[in-house]
């Protein structure tokens, strides 16, 4: 591990955000300042845990953060401080229940195997109001705004920032452009393995937010954050290559598609559990707003709501683009990125072992001809109906971790409960009659 005094006098960094990522995906820090950084190195700094979004009660000791100073990040836009992902301890060891402690932990566990998963995200944002209250660009309005040259020159400021930040930082950004939502963009940068990905998607989103606020705007990740409009996925690329990253074992170049037997039993094992998983990579109320959708003024939601594959074919919920990877486009910009990669990770590692068989490829268009597939499993409706199929799916749970599922679930369930104490305009407008 490397020395944070030593590179904060290096760096001229002043000040360590001591990072941790909670259940539900939401950053806490602790502010550091660099004169303290070797003693608070050693300690870790101190949270009381029932104060974030872990499954601890008040009474509960400290947790300790512990920073991993592989991941360590100066902000470009505010170059004297260094975000650093951290990982909480509790009496003495990583807690259990900690989202980037259960990655890491099944990433070593797979690499014993030989085994990594190597992945590249999509997170969708929106640029809005600073109010929140509609989409920033006023011109912005296409019914078709999807790679619209004058609307991403128009936020040329933001999106110039964050992409120059991120060739700063080495992540190779290699596209931008606007999306199909009217205020919706996308940076793509390269894939990595799961652990540096993760971190990079977490620091990612703070990035974002922090650069469109810098300029008077709002940066949203939420899932649908307008219902005629296309919502904010956050499709993950993935492949599997041996632990020295020399061979890419989802390439077959005599495999259909370009893909390894390995390829199709790991999107097996990722069918077989998706429903369950959609408790993490669809983790909010408003996540079932954008999958399992009507069509928006754009004409496709590109979003799923049916368990299949197909080529390159995005109605499907994973799409074979190219040989020797797969792209899963469930999840959402709310999935917590170290649970998601670690629930992918598990999920297709099951259908390694077990020669999980994902079926036949479909060529159709899922959205004009879904209904002829009577076989084809449904996409949970709400975030109970993923929460109950979480809870049915043993093999998930204890893979993840026994802590992690169920502190997760109940804390979820609890979200579920509190959701449902509202009384929607909806209802009233459809049953004050009744
Ligand atoms: P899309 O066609 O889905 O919009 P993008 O170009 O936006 O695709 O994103 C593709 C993502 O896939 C990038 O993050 C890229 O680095 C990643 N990627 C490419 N090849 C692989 C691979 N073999 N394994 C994992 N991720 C990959
Ligand atoms: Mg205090
Ligand atoms: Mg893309
Ligand atoms: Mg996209
Ligand atoms: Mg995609």
């Amino acid at each position: 591990m490397g020395d944070l005094a030593a590179y904060a006098k290096k760096n001229g960094i002043k000040f360590f955000l001591f990072n941790f990522t909670d259940l539900f995906g939401v950053q806490r820090a602790k502010l550091v300042p660099a004169e303290a950084a070797a003693k608070m190195q050693k300690a870790g700094a101190g949270f009381a845990g029932f104060a974030t979004w872990l499954d601890q009660t008040p009474a509960h000791p400290d947790i300790l953060v512990m920073p991993d100073t592989n991941s360590i990040i100066p902000l470009p836009w505010r170059p004297d401080v260094a975000w650093v992902a951290g990982e909480p301890w509790m009496n003495g060891e990583p807690l259990a229940q900690a989202p980037r402690v259960v990655l890491r932990k099944l990433t070593e566990h797979y690499a014993k195997k030989n085994m990594k998963l190597m992945a590249g995200v999509e997170p969708e944002f929106h640029l809005i109001n600073a109010d929140g209250s509609a989409v920033s660009d006023h011109r912005d309005t296409a019914e078709k705004p999807c790679y619209d040259q004058s609307a991403i020159m128009r936020r040329l400021d933001v999106i110039a920032e964050i992409c120059q930040t991120m060739t700063q930082l080495g992540w190779g950004p290699y596209q931008n452009d606007h999306e199909d939502a009217n205020g919706q963009f996308e940076i793509n940068w390269n894939f990595s393995d799961a652990l540096t990905t993760a971190d990079q998607v977490a620091f990612f989103k703070f990035m974002v937010k922090s650069i469109a606020e810098k300029h008077g705007l709002r940066a949203t990740f939420m899932p649908k954050p307008f219902i005629n409009l296309t919502g904010n996925g956050c499709h993950v690329h993935l492949s599997v290559w041996t632990k020295d990253g020399k061979k890419n074992l989802f390439e077959d170049p005599k495999g259909e598609l370009g893909v390894s037997k390995l390829g199709y039993h790991f999107l097996g094992g990722l069918m077989h559990h998706a429903a369950a998983m959609c408790a993490i990579t669809n983790p909010t109320v408003n996540s079932y707003k954008r999958i399992n959708a009507p069509r928006t003024i754009s004409g496709a939601t590109w979003s799923p709501s049916s368990i299949t594959y197909g080529g390159n074919n995005r109605t499907h919920m994973v799409r074979i683009p190219d040989s020797g990877r797969a792209e899963y486009r469930l999840p959402d910009c709310a999935a917590n990125p170290y649970l998601l990669l670690a629930s992918i990770l598990v999920a297709g590692m099951h259908g390694v072992e077990k020669q999980i068989d994902p079926g036949k490829r479909l060529d159709i268009d899922m959205y004009a001809e879904g209904h002829t597939i009577k076989d084809a499993k449904k996409l949970p409706l709400n975030l109970l109906d993923a929460l109950r199929n979480f809870e049915q799916d043993s093999y998930l749970q204890e893979m993840l971790g026994q802590e992690v599922s169920k502190g997760y679930l109940k804390l979820k369930h609890n979200e579920w409960n509190n959701y449902c104490r509202h009384l929607t305009q909806w209802e009233r407008d459809t049953t004050l009659d009744c």
